[in-house]
């Protein structure tokens, strides 16, 4: 076919314009990404000879090589791969049809939309960009390829000029051959980033390319004297030219190699390449286990939290390979969905390779390497803990969740994920502005205390406000500050910390046990009693809002609060539970009253009038709407609180 000129597609030339001229400093990954589509297509290749071996033209060493020509200044990379037709070309390499560059450039408008300011070059290092990272150095890129298989083949070139052309060629060899030439910063002895230079190329694959399965091979030229016969140099010979051969990766998975001779350089570029995570791991654990089962781990523990986390279309899992094989891609059910967040692989000689998915992954041999990574884990995470703490928060602050989460559902599963997990956690509280752990509180807490509480709001100004807090406050009792609505949740399943109950200062009885606690108590037993009426017509006048209106022990400044029932949902897991449409869960509503305020004796007063006084029952409505307000919680008729608040106004 005769030489066909193509535009870009809009959102290729975009990104290549991007390539040109972010001044984006890493230029050098653009090998890595060439290399590593040369391997994929070895890959692909293999794969597909399996079943038709006629494609391997009778060629199976697989191979990628390097070309750096100084004179041409030129650096070819190629390999024997699958290579493409003329459709694929155009299909692959002319449109954007990879969701990965696609996902690159949203993220690109999106950043640019939300910040004006926003910097490329920070935003590349983010993304693997594949091909077109090679019009970071090239001027020209040309392309030839034959599929294998196949006898046309077929060139493709582009000086990222907004058009490419297409045209059929010879190829002997099956595969792509990709030939850059260097922009003028790339290349000669001056440049800082000469791609031509075989040591530079060597470093970089040694760097970034290092456990690609396929040998990756460079000629290199070197001066040599000529020898005898016995092998010695012949003395006084001219030196001659001669050019060696040499593979510039080791080839060893790098999680195979024993861990002294891994930099930490290498493990985080690993996380990159291998599991597409930009960010430099929190924590490696590298294991080999010899027991029962044997096997080789490498784990990690990113530092960011992925946004969609807990969302349904994230994909937990690790990598699972047997003697290097790759099996599967995220294997779900190795490590508790506690630690969805865990990126890595496993390798193991007992796992088979001719097992269904579904068989291995309830095997045997999978359930022993699971328990033995998720100890290892647990207790790396509370050595961190102990010994770094503001590493520890950290991490907690991006995968806290995770954890109280694996608490919350343990209490359906019934495991024991409660005592595995309990020292993890961290919550803020009363006491300073800093997290505190269950085992510090209850060191900490006076020997009269008989409970740990706590309080649920959306912030610990909201928290701190609340009526209930102030007697807490007043006796210096710390409580805890439950910040998620899964908090509460994870603590009503731990139920008790070091034999001491959860208290949440919004339910139920908070057992102080204090003398002025006990009097005051008694104090209120007794006030109770000569209120009688009064209380049994408040709970009459709000009918079926609430289930017991009690005098309340608790309240120091304010007139009422509203607190749950000890037993059943409390009032903010009420409102987890319907926003989650989930209406059914009604917290027990308890209204209670402080005898103290001036608004008491009113109430008094008005009720003196009898039960069906109009400004009685508005007033009980008021109570009631106050304090489900305090709570967070809208009243359920808003015009009508508002307009019974205007009509007292104006008296
Ligand atoms: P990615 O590799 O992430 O899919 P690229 O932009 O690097 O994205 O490549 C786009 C597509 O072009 C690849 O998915 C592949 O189909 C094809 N391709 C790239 N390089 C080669 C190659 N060396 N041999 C065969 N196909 C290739």
């Amino acid at each position: 076919m005769a030489k066909e000129t193509f535009e870009f597609q809009a959102e290729t030339k975009q990104l290549l314009n991007l390539m040109i001229h972010s001044i984006y400093t890493n230029h050098e990954i653009f090998l890595r990404e060439l290399i590593s589509n040369a391997s994929d297509a070895i890959d692909k290749l293999h794969y597909e000879s399996l079943t038709r071996k006629e494609i391997l033209e009778g060629n199976e060493d697989y191979e990628i090589y390097l070309i750096p020509d100084k004179d041409s200044h030129t650096l070819t990379i190629s390999d024997n791969g699958i290579g493409m037709t003329r459709e694929e070309v155009i299909e692959n390499i002319g449109t954007i049809a990879k969701s990965g560059t696609k996902a690159f450039l949203e993220q690109i408008q999106k950043a640019k939309e939300e910040n004006a300011d926003i910097d490329d070059k920070a935003l590349i290092g983010q993304f693997g960009v594949g091909f077109y990272s090679a019009f970071m150095v090239a001027e020209k890129v040309t392309i030839q390829t034959r599929k294998a298989g196949t006898s046309q083949a077929v060139r493709w070139e582009s000086a990222a000029d907004g058009s490419y052309t297409i045209e059929d060629c010879e190829k002997e060899s099956r595969g792509t051959t990709i030939t850059i030439t260097l922009g003028k910063e790339f290349y000669g002895s001056d440049s800082e980033e000469d791609y031509t230079s075989s040591w530079k190329l060597s470093d970089l694959v040694k760097k970034y390319s290092d456990y690609v399965r396929y040998p990756i091979k460079m000629a290199f030229e070197k001066e040599e004297t000529p020898k005898d016969e016995n092998g010695k140099e012949i003395e006084g010979a001219e030196k001659v030219k001669t050019t060696e051969i040499r593979t510039l990766n080791s080839m060893q998975p790098l999680w195979t190699k024993s861990k002294s001779d891994i930099t930490k350089e290498q493990y985080n570029e690993f996380l990159k390449k291998q599991f597409h995570e930009w960010e430099e791991p929190w924590e490696v654990f590298h294991n080999k286990a010899e027991g029962t089962v044997e096997y080789t781990s490498l784990l990690y523990i990113p530092s960011k939290a992925p946004f969609n986390l807990y969302h349904t279309d994230y994909e937990p899992g690790v990598q699972l390979y047997s003697r290097h094989v790759f099996i599967m891609d995220k294997c779900k059910d190795l490590l508790p969905d506690y630690l969805r967040f865990v990126k890595g692989l496993v390798d193991s000689p007992d796992l088979s390779l001719n097992i269904s998915r579904e068989l291995l992954q309830q095997s045997r041999e999978l359930k022993a390497i699971g328990k033995n990574l998720e100890k290892t884990i647990i207790k790396a995470l509370e050595k961190k803990l102990k010994n770094d703490r503001d590493a520890y928060e950290k991490f907690w602050n991006e995968f806290g969740k995770s954890l109280k989460i694996g608490i919350y559902n343990s209490m359906y599963t019934g495991d024991d994920t409660v005592n595995k997990l309990k020292d993890l956690l961290l919550f803020m509280s009363s006491k300073e502005n800093k997290n505190v752990s269950l085992k510090e509180y209850v060191e900490r807490m006076p020997e009269s205390q008989k409970k740990i509480y706590y309080a649920t709001g959306a912030d610990k100004a909201t928290i701190e406000k609340l009526p209930q807090m102030e007697l807490l406050k007043e006796k210096g009792l710390e409580v805890l500050y439950l910040l998620d609505p899964v908090d509460e949740f994870a603590i009503e399943t731990i139920r008790t910390y070091a034999d001491k109950p959860f208290q949440s200062i919004s339910r139920g009885d908070l057992d102080l046990d204090d003398a002025e606690s006990q009097e005051a108590k008694k104090e209120t037993e007794d006030i109770a009693k000569s209120n009688d009426a009064l209380i049994k017509d408040i709970k009459e006048a709000l009918s079926d809002k609430v289930a017991e209106v009690k005098i309340s022990s608790r309240l120091k400044s304010s007139a009422v609060c509203l607190v749950a029932d000890a037993m059943g949902p409390s009032l903010s897991m009420e409102q987890t539970f319907s926003a989650m449409d989930n209406p059914m869960f009604k917290a027990k509503r308890i209204l209670e009253i402080n005898p103290k305020h001036e608004l008491f004796s009113r109430l008094q007063l008005l009720h003196s009038n009898g039960k069906d006084d109009q400004d009685f029952k508005d007033y009980c409505d008021l109570l009631y709407s106050q304090a489900l307000i305090i709570e967070g919680i809208m009243p359920e008729n808003p015009v009508d609180f508002a307009n019974k608040i205007a009509k007292l106004m104006s008296k």
